[in-house]
C-alpha cells in the first residue's frame, strides 16, 4: 500500500490540474518513469517491454537524439526566417527516401498540422472543400480534422463536405467476392454526393495501415482505385504516415508504397523527432509552389534547428542501424509465430498488420468481436510485463507496434506472454 500511495497522489493531482477526462491506459495507470530502448521502467522500478509506443522510433530515451538535440539547443534555435543549414540537411536527407514527384516539405509540429495545412493545400489547388475519409478514422485534433473524425469520440458534428466511405477488409469473415467492386461504388456514390451538393471533391485523406479503423486490409486494387477516382474529380490524394511512415511496414519507407502509388501530399508526425515534436508534409513542386504564391506559410517552432536536429537524428540511427529491413525481418517472424497462436485459441479471428505493426482481433467462439476479452488481455498482458493496446470499430483488435529497435528476442517475449495470456482466457 506504501508503495501505491504516490501513485494515487499523483493520479488526484493530475485530476485536479489535467481533469479526469484527460485519458490514461489501465485500470491501475501506469505511472512511468524511465525508458531506454524497448524497456520501460515504473515508480516502483518494475520494468516492461514496450510493444506499444512508435513515437520513440528508434528507442526510448536514444542517445544520439538527446546529444543531437542537446548539443544544438546549447549552440542556437531560431525560427526559419534565417538561413541556417540544419533545416535544409534535414529537408534533402528526408527527401531522399521519397519518390521523383514528391521533393518539397513543409515542416509542422505534430501531425495535426500537418494535415490541416494538406487540405489547406488541397482545398486551394481544387477549389473544392468535399473530403473522402474512412468511415472509422482518425487525423488529428484540429476544428477541421474533428469535422471528419469518424473514429474517435468528438463533439464536433461531421462537416456537411465530408463522406465517410467503409474500407474494405479482405481479412473479414464476410468479405465476398464482389469486395472490391461495391467499395468502389460507394466511393462513386460519394463523389457523386460531394459534386451534386457543390462541395466538389479536394482530397481523399487516409491512413495507408488503416490502424485506427482496427488495420483493415483492402483488396489489391482500393488504394489506386479510390485515388484514380478523386483525382479524375479534380482532388488530391493525402497519405497520412503519421502511423505507418518512416519505415514501420518494412517492406519500404513509406506506407502508401505498398499500393504502388504517389500521393500528392504524404503527412507526417509522431516517430519523425522520436519524441520531439517534429511534423511535416512532404508534397510536389508545383503544389508547394502554387501554395507559397497565395499564401504566407510560417510555423515559429516548426523546422527550427533542434527539430531539424532531432529529426536528422532519427534517420541516421535508423540508417545505421538498418532498422526498416529489422522491421521486416523481425515483423515476417512475428507473423509466422502469430498464425499458429491464433488457429489454436477460439478466442482469436484474424491475424493482422505488416512489418512492426501488428493486431489480432479478439473475438467469441462465435466470430463475434469480443472488446472486454481484448481489454482483459491487455491488463492481463502488463501484469505479464508486456505493454500492448488495441484499436478498431469494436476496440477489439489488439495493437501491437514497439519501437523500431524491437529485436527478434523482444519478439520472442512478447509472443510467449501473448502465448501464456491467451491460454488463460480459454480457461
Ligand atoms: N494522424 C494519425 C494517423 C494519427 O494517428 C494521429 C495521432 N494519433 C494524428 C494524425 C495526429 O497527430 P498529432 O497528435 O501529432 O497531432
Amino acid at each position: 500500500a506504501a508503495a501505491t500511495r504516490p501513485a494515487q497522489d499523483l493520479l488526484a493531482r493530475r485530476h485536479a490540474t489535467l481533469g479526469s477526462h484527460s485519458p490514461l491506459f489501465y485500470e491501475t495507470p501506469l505511472e512511468l518513469v524511465s525508458g531506454n530502448g524497448v524497456w520501460l521502467t515504473d515508480a516502483q522500478g518494475r520494468t516492461y517491454l514496450d510493444g506499444y509506443n512508435n513515437v520513440p522510433h528508434v528507442g526510448h530515451a536514444n542517445p544520439v537524439v538527446a546529444d543531437a538535440v542537446n548539443a544544438q539547443l546549447r549552440t542556437i534555435n531560431l525560427h526559419t526566417r534565417y538561413l541556417n543549414s540544419r533545416v535544409v540537411e534535414y529537408a534533402e536527407a528526408l527527401l531522399a527516401t521519397f519518390g521523383d514527384g514528391l521533393q518539397r516539405l513543409f515542416l509542422t509540429n505534430s501531425g495535426s498540422e500537418a494535415n490541416e495545412l494538406a487540405l489547406r493545400v488541397a482545398r486551394q489547388h481544387s477549389g473544392n472543400t468535399g473530403v473522402l475519409v474512412s468511415d472509422f478514422s482518425y487525423h488529428g485534433n484540429t476544428t477541421s480534422l474533428a469535422e471528419l473524425t469518424t473514429g474517435l469520440q468528438v463533439r464536433e458534428p461531421l462537416g456537411a463536405h465530408v463522406r465517410p466511405v467503409r474500407i474494405p477488409d479482405a481479412l473479414a469473415a464476410d468479405a465476398g467476392e464482389r469486395l472490391l467492386e461495391q467499395a468502389l461504388a460507394e466511393v462513386d456514390a460519394a463523389i457523386a454526393s460531394l459534386q451534386e451538393a457543390g462541395h466538389g471533391v479536394s482530397a481523399f485523406l487516409f491512413d495507408p495501415l488503416f490502424s485506427t479503423e482496427g488495420l483493415l486490409q483492402p483488396p489489391a486494387g482500393y488504394v489506386d482505385g479510390v485515388a484514380a477516382r478523386v483525382r479524375a474529380a479534380g482532388g488530391l490524394v493525402i497519405a497520412d504516415e503519421v502511423q505507418s511512415g518512416f519505415g514501420r511496414v518494412g517492406s519500404s519507407m513509406w506506407g502508401h508504397q505498398m499500393f504502388g502509388i504517389e500521393p500528392d501530399l504524404v503527412t507526417l508526425g509522431k516517430p519523425m523527432g522520436n519524441g520531439y515534436p517534429v511534423g511535416g508534409v512532404v508534397t510536389t513542386a508545383d503544389l508547394l509552389d502554387e501554395f507559397g504564391r497565395n499564401n504566407m506559410y510560417f510555423n515559429t517552432f516548426a523546422g527550427t534547428p533542434v527539430s531539424s536536429a532531432a529529426g536528422l537524428a532519427v534517420l541516421q540511427v535508423m540508417e545505421e542501424e538498418g532498422l526498416m529491413a529489422q522491421a521486416a525481418g523481425v515483423g515476417a517472424h512475428i507473423a509466422d509465430r502469430l498464425r499458429p497462436l491464433a488457429a489454436k485459441s477460439t478466442h482469436v479471428g484474424a491475424v493482422r498488420g505488416r512489418g512492426l505493426f501488428f493486431g489480432l482481433d479478439i473475438v467469441e467462439a462465435d466470430g463475434t468481436p469480443a472488446p472486454a476479452l481484448a481489454k482483459a488481455l491487455i491488463e492481463d498482458m502488463k501484469t505479464r510485463g508486456v505493454l500492448i493496446s488495441r484499436v478498431g470499430r469494436h476496440d477489439n483488435v489488439l495493437k501491437m507496434r514497439p519501437p523500431m529497435v524491437f529485436t527478434r528476442e523482444h519478439a520472442d517475449q512478447l509472443l510467449e506472454q501473448l502465448g501464456l495470456a491467451l491460454e488463460a482466457l480459454e480457461k
